[in-house]
């Protein structure tokens, strides 16, 4: 076992500040990581706040890790000392139920281990994430890193990356499908170059119409102004797949009113009660509202995988790690360009 430095917050909505934790010594399928990189998820902010109800103090956020391996246990096969790998949101799963078989452990029937909050079973208490200086994870749930990327700008490939790119998959958006994406955020700014890469119409749906012309930059070829009554209402009936970001309760009727007859809304953003609504949207047009959790390890790869052969990452601000409070107010203010990423040797060096 080894004690190094974390930032997180020792109580609910505390300030995030330095804090020691542990790490378990590596097993023999275990590689220990030492993370350079830790991109900050609106998520993050959600824990600390335990606006979801499930945190456990003290909370050590980050699940958009990339770092370099330092040690590989004896069983290792896929990775090597020196290797630039990537953890998201996910570091373990029951492996035996219907979901894992599936290749689907963040629906493990039996509970997966998340990166931060989870029962860490060897250490006992909640998983630390990776606002910290090294981790060691289970070789099953490491990532391997296309070389050609900007490996800064991989880091919320991890959690923003496969959140957006899953449901694109799922539900097989296609080339000429027009795809609207609501809220450009962290999770917003990939939805939009994976629906563009993906050959889609895409539309940017947003509250901020300063953000108009770096959505053209992404990706969109459209931008709609949620808050525009008369611009919604001309595109009434025209989407074939929206993907909802928005990360609070919100009201959902004026997207389903855009969506086409058997189309689909995706809820990713809010976890949380959401306001009432009207079913005759939903009857009208035999329209679904469906929801998604980030992806499986094997679609963390392949996404991966595809962001290599298309050139795509993260538009990210580099931060250090002494200044995260007053990245999550910009982040809580939309002030997010589009994803804060924290360089990790500002917490090994102070
Ligand atoms: P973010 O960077 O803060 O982006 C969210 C965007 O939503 C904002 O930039 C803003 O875009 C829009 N927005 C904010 N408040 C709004 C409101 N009241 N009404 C309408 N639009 C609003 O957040 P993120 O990191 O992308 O995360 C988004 C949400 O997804 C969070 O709740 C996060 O916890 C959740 N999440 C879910 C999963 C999953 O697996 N399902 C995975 C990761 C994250 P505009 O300025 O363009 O309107
Ligand atoms: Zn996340
Ligand atoms: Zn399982």
């Amino acid at each position: 076992m080894s004690e190094i430095k974390a930032y997180g917050a020792e109580v609910v909505g505390a300030s995030l500040k330095e804090i020691a934790i542990k790490r378990r010594d590596v097993l023999a399928k275990d590689v220990k990581i030492k993370i350079i990189y830790c991109g900050i998820c609106h998520s993050d902010i959600h824990f600390v706040n335990n606006d979801w109800g499930m945190s456990v103090y003290p909370v050590i956020p980050g699940h958009e890790i990339i770092g370099k391996v330092v040690e590989v246990g004896k069983e290792v096969t896929k990775f090597k000392k020196d290797d630039w790998v990537g953890v998201g949101c996910l570091v373990d799963s029951c492996r035996t139920c219907a979901s894992c078989k599936d290749h689907l452990e963040q629906y493990c029937e039996n509970g997966f281990v998340g990166t931060y909050g989870g029962t860490d079973k060897y250490l006992g208490g909640p998983t630390f994430g990776g606002y910290s200086e090294m981790i060691v994870v289970d070789e099953d749930f490491v990532l391997s890193i296309p070389e050609n990327l900007d490996i800064k700008a991989v880091a919320p490939l991890l959690c923003a990356g496969i959140t957006t790119y899953s449901p694109l998959m799922h539900w097989k958006v296609k080339k000429g499908d027009k795809v609207g994406v609501i809220g450009l955020g962290g999770l917003g700014h990939m939805g939009i170059k994976f629906a563009h890469a993906l050959g889609a119409h895409v539309v940017m749906i947003t509250t901020s119409p300063e953000k108009a012309q770096d959505a053209k930059k992404l990706g969109a070829d459209e931008v709609l102004i949620s808050k525009d009554e008369k611009a919604m209402e001309a595109q009434m009936g025209t989407f074939d797949f929206l993907l909802n970001t928005v990360p609070v309760r919100h009201d959902i009727n004026p997207y389903l009113m855009l969506l086409k007859r058997d189309a689909t809304m995706v809820m990713v953003g809010a976890i949380e009660p959401i306001d009432p609504v009207h079913s005759g949207l939903l009857v009208l047009g035999r329209k679904t509202v469906a929801g998604s959790l980030i992806g499986g390890i094997k679609e963390t790869q392949e996404m991966l995988d595809f962001c290599g052969k298309h050139n795509i990452v993260s538009d990210v601000e580099m931060i250090n790690m002494q200044d995260v409070n007053q990245a999550y107010k910009r982040v809580q203010s939309s002030d997010v360009k589009y994803r804060f990423v924290i360089e990790m040797d500002s917490l090994r060096q102070s």
